[in-house]
């Protein structure tokens, strides 16, 4: 059975929880979606008891600092084993042209040559396009173009084993070109930044970003069978899920999980 591990759950200032980073695993193995904003991905796997050697696939939604600067201290940590020979086979990274190549030059700018070196032989990157499916962790893995009205935004959509279907839209609200991959999922997993309450206080509509409220009732028309938020403001995280959980069941009748950093779900 799959597991869906929470790495980072806040929105991209949070200070008081990671930001967005999470792994689908399978056992020791496990796939990496968006890094986080920093070396707090490195502080949770620790937490977490994952060794970078247990990750070789890692995806990159878009080029914004809270999903794509943890990266450079994953290839910097994964390319240390690579030398030692404490890394089995290659580190696959999945992301838009343009992406790879803003992190192969911060990489230049940042990590030593003979960490540079790896690239292309053992540290390789997948361009992608809408639409392009690779087999990660032996399931059939999706990645389509979110619609993004802000950057250039991929999500990406998971056939689990015993069928069911698992797809993160990234750090923006759903849109309907999307449907095909969002629509009678059994997981959603979608960003929700406050409570409805909360709307004048971060204004979450102005930044292409839901409240919990929104989220809840786009999951219902989708129809989807359980959903998960996350890049949340950070200023009440331990009533968070608590709150989420219930403005969210207001509107949505399915599952409604709201995990906080280091917690594990069941797929
Ligand atoms: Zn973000």
């Amino acid at each position: 059975m799959e597991q869906l591990t929470a790495l980072g759950t806040g929105y991209a200032v949070a200070t008081r929880c990671y930001t967005t980073c999470f792994t689908i695993s399978d056992g020791n193995e496990h796939f990496m979606i968006d890094t986080g904003g920093g070396s707090g991905v490195l502080t949770n796997l620790e937490k977490l008891g994952i060794s970078v050697a247990q990750v070789h696939h890692i995806f990159l939604s878009h080029r914004h600092t809270d999903h794509i600067l943890g990266a450079v201290w994953m290839l910097r940590m994964i390319g240390h084993s690579m030398e030692k020979g404490q890394y089995q086979g290659q580190l696959h990274l999945y992301c838009h042209q343009s992406i790879a190549e803003g992190l192969v030059e911060m990489c230049r700018f940042m990590l030593p040559d003979r960490l540079l070196k790896l690239f292309g032989t053992q540290i390789l990157f997948h361009c992608l396009s809408d639409g392009l499916t690779f087999e990660i962790l032996g399931r059939k893995t999706t990645f389509f173009d979110t619609r993004s009205k802000k950057t250039l935004q991929y999500g990406v959509s998971i056939q689990l084993k015993k069928g069911k279907q698992f797809t993160y839209l990234g750090d923006e609200p759903y849109r309907p070109d999307c449907a095909d991959y969002a629509a009678q999922v059994d997981y959603l997993m979608h960003e929700a930044m406050c409570l409805e309450s909360q709307e004048e206080q971060y204004h979450p509509h102005r930044i292409q970003h839901s409240t919990v409220k929104d989220t809840a009732q786009c999951a219902a028309q989708l129809q989807v069978g359980s959903l998960i938020l996350h890049h949340t403001e950070d200023k009440n995280l331990a009533q968070r899920k608590a709150a989420y959980t219930a403005e969210a069941q207001q509107y949505f009748t399915g599952t409604v999980y709201v995990p906080d950093d280091l917690e594990t779900i069941m797929l």
